[in-house]
């Protein structure tokens, strides 16, 4: 992945504008504390990341497509159990907290979509 692109900042979950600062004070995709929990400003370049009050609510409508996207499939297939093989419905289960279980990671991302949508990378601030 090439750094100065949106998609590394976005999976890697750095500073849109410098691509070093992390964005959240626990990196990574799949933590389970601390998971929203960001630095006002990058440690690295200084960008503010509380760029207005209320400003991280915008990032509910790039995770809900995704949602819906994940779990109408889902709800689809689970009122179709009776008629498909037998595997599925022992991998049933597992599929729905398997997508329980992307929340965090679908947070966090959602939040680095907003921002780069916001602030661009800058290699020289
Ligand atoms: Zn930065």
């Amino acid at each position: 992945m090439k750094k100065g692109t949106k998609q590394y900042s976005i999976l890697k979950l750095k500073c849109p504008r410098c691509q070093i600062g992390n964005l959240f004070n626990n990196p990574g995709l799949f933590v389970y504390k601390d998971i929203l929990e960001m630095p006002d400003k990058c440690p690295h370049c200084k960008q503010d990341f509380k760029i207005e009050p209320g400003f991280y609510s915008a990032a509910l409508w790039i995770s809900y497509p995704i949602v819906l996207a994940t779990f109408i499939p889902l709800v689809i297939l689970g009122f179709s159990l009776d008629s498909i093989h037998g595997f599925f419905k022992f991998i049933y289960p597992l599929l729905i907290l398997f997508s329980f279980m992307l929340q965090i990671p679908l947070m966090r991302l959602a939040r680095a979509i907003l921002l780069n949508m916001t602030i661009d990378y800058t290699a020289k601030w």
